[in-house]
This record gives structure tokens, C-alpha cells and sequence, in this order.
């Protein structure tokens, strides 16, 4: 049997195991990608915990940002040929029929499939992906820097595409992790005005706003960060939450212009406040956003090649991935660690 070098989570809460596995063969419909590099996401160490209420089946292989070679194909597919260099998204699949899949929003279908949590992901030499759900990378783009578009990128283009704030407009960009400063990145593409949140005196993430182009960034006490922005711009038109915390919700809450959106993306555990009586009378939305579909993922892989966008990465090994969720959990990454195959 032909084996890879694979991550492997194999119990919640402890360290991923670097294992010998099976080579996976494709399915009619699916493809095999000889991963050339990859993605570390917050959500690879929420799989990794079993953080979240649905949790991925054990052993499973994390992962979602990868990109690779196509070297295998499935008798059925034909939008794809060997050597095309693509990506592994969280959306694996969907199942193309149901009223969300319909109506393009494949991301909010209930039948999906998601790489690296309910099926094996890109932390490994060999990934399997359906050929109808797998987008190529432009070839103006560097797979290192491409890698973390598959997530940090789609899901922050998208989310700024939801936050509906228009050119010349205020959007905040709250928390300037792996996301969110990939986020400032495409809304100045976008051609929005940015401030840019960080969690307090927190200086490697400021810096990175600045370089990343933020016209304006908060790094102060938290719960002074809403009344900051009133006074500074007075008030976001929109805020995008990449922070993985509760407080900063409550916040870019108070934030907003009237008639602003909120645009919760990170995933912390609990409830935020919503204050019935301003959310009335200021006409406050809050839309939830989800990665992106294909179509986001295309759009965000062209206007990468167009406009420059490139993420801040450090490269390391695939056997560094426990120390790399460790510098994680301690805020020591400055935007994104990824993987060299
Ligand atoms: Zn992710
Ligand atoms: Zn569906």
C-alpha cells in the first residue's frame, strides 16, 4: 500500500500525531491533490479540541487551506485535467440540489462536507477533493501566498461583500489575526475606508494593520472601543468580527453608524448581547457569514492576482503543527503560518 505523511488528530485536546496513512484513491467524481503547501487556521485547532457542538469523526486529518497538483482523476470528471494546480477549501461538497445549493449558497447547504473536519483535510502529502467543488489557482499567484485565500481570503472577501459597506465607506475590521488581516487587505481592494481592531496593546497586530494599509487602528482597552470609533469617524457603516472572543461582538455593536451591519465571522463560544431598543431605533443588522461559495472563492482568487493581495505567512514543516498550534493559542503568529509540502 502506497502511504503519506499525514497529521493526525486521533483524541480531542491532545497533540496530532504525524502518521504513515494510505494514499486515498478518488471516487468517478473526485480528484487527488499532491499538496504542495498549506494553511494553519483557527478552526483546524477548534477540530483539533472538539471545541464545537458538531465534532469532526476521530481520526480525522485537519486542514483546509491547502493547495496541490492534480494527479489523479475520477472516470467522471472533466472540468479538470492532471497537473492543474488547486485549491482545498473547507467546502469539500454540497449536495447541488436542495433550495441552498439552488440558489447559490452552497455554503449554508445542510448536506455538505467540510475538508479537514468531516472529511480528511490538506494536513497531509494527498487530499482528495470533488472535481465540481474544486477552484484552480491563477497562475500569477505563488501557491504560498494563494494557500491561505482557500480560507482566511474567501471568508473575509465574502463577509466584506455582506457587510455592504460601499467604496469611500467606514468598515471595521475587528481582530488582525490570520483573517483579519488578510480582511484589510480586500477592503481596501474594495475600496473602503478601514479601521482596524486589535485586541489591546497587542503591538505585533497593529504593526501588521498598518503594513497591511489600515487608515485607522484601535488597540486599546476593549470595552472602550465602540465609543472610540463613534468619536473618531462617527461610526463604522459596517464591522467584521475576526476575533475570537465575546467582548469585541458587544462592541462593534456600539460601533456602528445607524443603519450599519454587523458581520459576525469568528466563531467564539457563547451568546452575544443584542440590545433590543437600539437595535430598533438605529436599524441595526446583523448577518452571519459563512466562508464563501465557489463563485466568492473565484472572485477572490482573481482579484488577488489583480490587485497585489498577499498575505503575511511564515513557512514551516508539517511536523511543527503542535508547536504551531501552541505559538496560535499564545497570539504569537503574526497573520498566517503555512505548511511547505
Ligand atoms: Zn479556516
Ligand atoms: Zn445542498
Amino acid at each position: 500500500m502506497a502511504t503519506m505523511k499525514a497529521a493526525v488528530v486521533t483524541e480531542f485536546k491532545k497533540p496530532l500525531q504525524i502518521q504513515d496513512v494510505e494514499i486515498p484513491k478518488p471516487k468517478a467524481h473526485e480528484v487527488l491533490v499532491k499538496m504542495i503547501t498549506s494553511g494553519v487556521c483557527h478552526t483546524d485547532l477548534h477540530a483539533a479540541h472538539g471545541d464545537w457542538p458538531v465534532k469532526p469523526p476521530l481520526p480525522i486529518i485537519p486542514g483546509h487551506e491547502g493547495v496541490g497538483e492534480v494527479v489523479e482523476m475520477g472516470d467522471e470528471v472533466t472540468n479538470l485535467k492532471l497537473g492543474d494546480v488547486v485549491g482545498v477549501p473547507w467546502l469539500h461538497t454540497a449536495c447541488g440540489h436542495c433550495e441552498f445549493c439552488r440558489t447559490a449558497r452552497e455554503t449554508i447547504c445542510h448536506d455538505q462536507e467540510n475538508s479537514g473536519y468531516s472529511v480528511n483535510g490538506s494536513f497531509a502529502e494527498y487530499a482528495i477533493m470533488d472535481a465540481a467543488y474544486t477552484i484552480t489557482v491563477p497562475k500569477e499567484l505563488d501557491p504560498i501566498y494563494a494557500a491561505p485565500l482557500f480560507c482566511a481570503g474567501v471568508t473575509t472577501y465574502k463577509a466584506l461583500k455582506v457587510s455592504g459597506v460601499k467604496p469611500g465607506q467606514w468598515v471595521s475590521i475587528v481582530g488582525i489575526g490570520g483573517l483579519g488581516h488578510v480582511a484589510i487587505q480586500y477592503a481596501k481592494a474594495m475600496g473602503m475606508r478601514v479601521v482596524a481592531v486589535t485586541a489591546p496593546n497587542d503591538k505585533l497586530s497593529s504593526d501588521l494593520a498598518h503594513e497591511m494599509g489600515a487608515d485607522l487602528v484601535y488597540s486599546g482597552p476593549g470595552e472602550k472601543m465602540g465609543e472610540w470609533i463613534q468619536n473618531e469617524i462617527g461610526g463604522a457603516h459596517g464591522a467584521v468580527i475576526t476575533a475570537v472572543a465575546k467582548q469585541p461582538f458587544n462592541e462593534a455593536l456600539k460601533s456602528l453608524k445607524r443603519g450599519g451591519r454587523l458581520v459576525p465571522v469568528a466563531l467564539p463560544q457563547g451568546s452575544m448581547e443584542l440590545p433590543i431598543f437600539d437595535t430598533v431605533l438605529n436599524a441595526t443588522e446583523v448577518v452571519g457569514s459563512i466562508v464563501g461559495t465557489r463563485q466568492d472563492l473565484y472572485e477572490t482568487l482573481d482579484i488577488a492576482a489583480k490587485a497585489g493581495i498577499k498575505p503575511n505567512v511564515t513557512v514551516k514543516k508539517l511536523d511543527e503543527i503542535n508547536e504551531i498550534f501552541d505559538d496560535m493559542l499564545a497570539g504569537q503568529i503574526k497573520g498566517r503560518v503555512v505548511l511547505q509540502f
